[in-house]
């Protein structure tokens, strides 16, 4: 018994626009049979099923290339990596992922978890055991004390942490032998994190020679790599030891653009994060734009730059950083991949996952089809098997994502999830995720107060007339 999905308007993921008047007959086995005019298909057997989205936009379920389902909607760094057990921060990135299939997004690219997680999750995936999205799954960060996600001070050794420890050129590569036997899909390394160079931007993590080391042992074993790369020397460095994907690309210039083109690097921006981090952020968060908290929490290690967004003026600098060389780098013909680093407290995964492709038709100014094809096709060539989805097209899974609504002209519907209907291999995604409690789910740490209470802060308080009782007597 085929399906036989007739569309209003179709999207192949491969064009730059939607064709009218198109059927899709998708198989037993969720396999695309035929794509094309409704009266050219052939003719319907007596047991087809026939699903009418006439008035619909189809296309090709979204993929996001920059998601962490094992964080969630993390409040705190710690919560990634200290309390929650690993085997429970594998069901919970089950259920942020079913959030995220039902978001429209069936494929997902998870760089950067604790332990062997998200492998864990792919696989049952795989497997049939639970409803997901298609993952494509790496192991921990892999860094050194100088890269994002190395969170901690040198004396706390944490084996379970969302990072790898490189001390090495031999080490690093045997890190990367390690990861690739545990089955990861790529690696994803931490081109750099806080520290500052000499010329004020923020410093590489590593010199060129161990980045080539490394990410070619990797090429070496058939996997690609992804950098973290906000600053212009981990860019420069990453794109020149021949890294696959650049994450971030904040602050650029035109030597790490160059380094990004020769060496043919895709990047993803991932707005999103700091889009959220930026203008959602209230002043009593820690991380935040808030004018009370602007360098309240900043990193003491690095007064001059702190990477978790607790100076409004980095945050500021960043956007407009990332706006900048995205806008360059599409211009001059870089692929974009798009990717919405979702996983924290400020863009909870399968809330703002679209929301990616409005800032970057808004912001950016990409066009919406290269944005679609961005978020379908081209981020499905960076997956393990991607050539059998990302686009409507015979002989791939019909993974589809029905519109109520036009992206090519007003990009902001796919937010709107009660406009979307989703199907992954063509079945029809319909139970609910379970409402999440995020306390329970999310707050392991031992962290007690925002503030300390000494005698002057309070007495601000009580004149504020925000400690009621103090007030009163
Ligand atoms: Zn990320």
């Amino acid at each position: 018994m085929s399906k036989r999905i007739k569309c209003g308007r179709l999207f192949t993921g491969l064009e730059d626009t939607a064709r009218k008047d198109q059927t899709v007959i998708v198989d037993d086995d969720g396999i695309i049979a035929y794509v094309g005019p409704t009266a050219a298909a052939p003719p319907p057997g007596a047991r087809d099923k026939v699903i009418d989205h006439s008035g619909a936009f189809v296309m090709p379920g979204l993929i996001d290339a920059h998601t962490h389902l094992t964080f969630g909607g993390t409040q705190t760094l710690e919560d990634i990596d200290l309390y929650a057990p690993l085997e429970f921060r594998a069901l919970r990135a089950l259920i942020w992922g079913q959030r995220l299939l039902h978001a429209g997004f069936t494929g997902v690219i998870d760089p950067g978890c604790t332990g062997r997680t998200m492998i864990a999750v792919r696989d049952a995936i795989n497997a049939g055991m639970f409803e997901g999205p298609r993952v494509c799954a790496s192991g921990p960060f892999i860094g050194n004390y100088q890269g994002y996600t190395a969170f901690y001070p040198t004396w706390i050794n944490n084996p379970t942490a969302v990072y790898a420890h490189v001390d090495s050129i031999d080490n690093g590569i045997e890190i990367v032998r390690s990861f690739a036997k545990d089955g990861v899909d790529f690696f994803k390394f931490a081109l750099d994190g806080s520290a500052v160079d000499t010329k004020g931007g923020l410093a590489a993590s590593m010199r060129l020679d161990e980045t080539k080391a490394l990410f070619g042992e990797a090429h070496r074993l058939g996997k690609r790599v992804i950098a973290h790369s906000k600053g212009q020397s981990g860019a420069e460095t990453a794109a020149k030891a021949g890294a696959d994907v650049i994450y971030h690309f904040s602050w650029q210039d035109d030597a790490s653009l160059q380094a990004v083109i020769d060496n043919n690097v895709t990047i993803c921006p991932s707005l999103v994060i700091i889009h959220n981090r930026y203008s959602f952020t209230q002043q009593t968060d820690g991380h935040g734009m808030g004018a009370s908290t602007a360098g309240r929490l900043r990193d003491p290690r690095h007064p001059e730059w702190d990477g978790h967004g607790a100076r409004s003026d980095l945050g500021r600098s960043e956007w407009k950083g990332a706006i900048a060389a995205a806008k360059r780098a599409y211009e001059a013909g870089v692929p974009i991949m798009v990717g919405s680093d979702s996983g924290f407290a400020v863009c909870p995964v399968g809330e703002w996952n679209a929301l990616e492709l409005v800032l970057l038709h808004k912001h950016v100014g990409m066009k919406t089809c290269d944005i679609l094809k961005g978020a379908t096709s081209l981020n499905a060539q960076f997956m393990p098997g991607g050539h059998k989805f990302g686009a409507l097209e015979k002989g791939r899974y019909a993974d589809i994502l029905a519109v109520d609504g036009d992206p090519l002209s007003q990009i902001d519907v796919l937010l709107d999830k009660s406009k979307l209907t989703v199907y992954k291999a063509g079945e029809r995604i319909k139970s609910r995720p379970p409402a999440i409690n995020y306390r329970q789910e999310q707050d392991f740490s031992y962290r007690m107060w925002q503030e300390i209470y000494d005698q002057k802060f309070v007495k601000a308080l009580a004149e504020a007339s925000r400690l009621q009782a103090f007030a009163a007597e």
